[in-house]
């Protein structure tokens, strides 16, 4: 992208012109990249009111003929999944690689909640009265509102947005105003499609104004939002008044747990590599290590290796990157306190442990901390960068016990052949999400979801999509 653009709102189908305030820069040299509206309350009321238009006539539809929307969707976006992964590359940061597998994954990811259409299923209940039915019907709830961050932008478009429609909702969408260019995008290969004006809208701004004006409002009928857990909260309270619904994908603080008797080859290739995608930046990738004390010097040694070896730098000017830069200024000095907290507290760097020397960029060399202890921040926060520190347990009853000890309950993951060991961890963990002799990703076909402060429901599979609906129990006598 060379040509600096102006995005406009999109509403009803047509690109509205706004005030474009917003800078969007490329993180990794700063460059300015596009400028996208700070959407005005009148806008964001104009795209509820185009949703609430559009959603008794969507829902009216048979749900096949709104798959295929969004099987007409899925198609444009693959065929500029190339051009869409550079424009994911340059405004996230993200490896070119894994940006294209998240475009490539957000087109499966349409196709998949497609083919839901012809699987929604009510029930018929048995009634305690002669002569009487009773009918379970799914209905969708309305108008959504679909909040999104930063670190997954392109797909977390498709995660609310493909549910939501095959259900016969409509949908409000306000992409984080550090990656907006990439949605704005998507809405142009949208008004490319004969879908209804009002279905999909999208209006960009920070969260306390856009944000803020969306969940307060008593025309959405559910709030599906993916960010952090104090931003969760303040939603929870605008929503409060309205008794609006909420879906809420919150952080992580995943432990990775390895016993002894690890595959400890696996166990360091998994772990770097889930603490290095995304520089990092990922809600259910390793956040913390508890390491058996027996193979805790071993593994240790082993990971530093690894982790030292991560090749990282700006991606689109050098090739054959593992990560690229933080996503912000702040979240590179939020990384480096991190680790000075913890060293400050008898945290001991094996490997890294500063901001990288690049020129330009937020860059965090992949670091390594032994000797930390479950009082430390780093252990109990998110870090949300390509640092990994690491705590000595005894035995796998300690492991689960620090693992549980946390206000984060998305995702877990244990490195061990022992099959008990596994099954207790599965019952034992009190997470969303295991993974057992792996890292993420998690499946379009499962349950992404977290307990404790991770969240409200969850997202993928049939229990996601159910998420986008409501019950309404018909009882016929006759
Ligand atoms: P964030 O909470 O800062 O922002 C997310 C979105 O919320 C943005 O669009 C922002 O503008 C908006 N927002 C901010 N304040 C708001 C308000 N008062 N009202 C309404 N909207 C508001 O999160 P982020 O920094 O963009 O994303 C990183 C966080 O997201 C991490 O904590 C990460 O773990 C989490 N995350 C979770 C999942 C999951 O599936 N559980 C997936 C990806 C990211």
């Amino acid at each position: 992208m060379t040509e600096i653009i102006d995005y406009q709102n999109f509403i009803a189908n047509a690109f509205v012109p706004g005030d474009p305030s917003i800078e969007v820069r490329n993180p990794a040299n700063d460059r300015l990249l596009a400028r996208v509206p700070e959407a005005s309350g009148e806008h964001v009321e104009a795209a509820i009111a185009a949703a609430r238009k559009a959603q008794r006539s969507w829902a009216a539809r048979p749900a096949i003929e709104r798959a295929g929307s969004l099987r007409k969707i899925a198609s444009k976006v693959r065929v500029n999944a190339e051009r869409l992964a550079h424009i994911i590359t340059a405004e996230q940061g993200k490896v070119l690689g894994l940006a294209g597998v998240e475009v490539n994954f957000t087109a499966d990811y349409l196709d998949y909640m497609a083919e839901w259409a012809r699987r929604l299923e009510g029930e018929v209940l048995t009634s305690d009265r002669v002569g009487e039915s009773i009918f379970l019907l799914r209905k969708p709830l309305g108008v959504v509102a679909g909040i999104l961050p930063w670190n997954f932008p392109f797909f977390l478009i498709a995660r609310k947005m493909a549910p939501a429609l095959v259900t016969g909702n409509t949908i409000v969408i306000k992409p984080s105003e550090e990656t907006p260019i990439n949605c704005f995008e998507f809405a142009r290969l949208v008004a490319e499609t004969d879908l209804p004006a009002g279905v999909i809208n999208v209006v960009s701004g920070t969260g306390a104004t856009v944000g803020h004006q969306l969940t307060s409002h008593a025309g959405i009928d559910l709030i599906s939002f993916t960010g952090s857990v104090g931003t969760g909260s303040r939603i929870m309270a605008a929503a409060a008044p309205n008794i609006t619904k909420l879906n809420l994908e919150l952080g992580g603080k995943a432990p990775a747990i390895v016993l002894a008797d690890a595959d400890l080859e696996l166990a360091v290739k998994a772990v770097t590599a889930s603490r290095v995608i995304n520089t990092g930046q990922v809600c259910n990738c390793a956040e913390r290590g508890s390491v058996e004390r027996k193979v805790a010097d071993q593994f240790i040694e082993q990971i530093a290796a690894s982790m030292a070896a991560t090749r990282y730098g700006d991606p689109l000017a050098e090739d054959d990157l593992d990560m690229g830069p933080l996503r912000t200024q702040a979240a590179l000095d939020k990384v480096a306190q991190m680790v000075k907290s913890a060293t400050g507290q008898g945290a001991e760097v094996v490997t890294g442990g500063a901001v990288a020397d690049k020129g330009q960029g937020f860059h965090y060399q992949p670091t390594v901390l032994a000797g930390c202890g479950s009082d430390m921040a780093i252990m109990r926060q998110e870090i949300f960068g390509p640092v990994l520190p690491i705590q000595i347990v005894e035995d796998l009853d300690e492991a689960i016990a620090l693992a549980n000890d946390s206000e984060y309950g998305l995702t877990s993951s244990i490195y061990t052949r022992s099959l008990s060991a596994a099954m207790r961890a599965s019952h034992e963990l009190d997470f969303g999400e295991t993974y057992i002799n792996r890292e993420n990703f998690e499946a379009m076909q499962g349950f992404h979801a977290g307990t404790r402060k991770s969240g409200i429901g969850g997202a993928d599979g049939k229990h996601g999509l159910y998420e986008y609906t409501h019950t309404h129990v018909v009882y016929i006598q006759i």
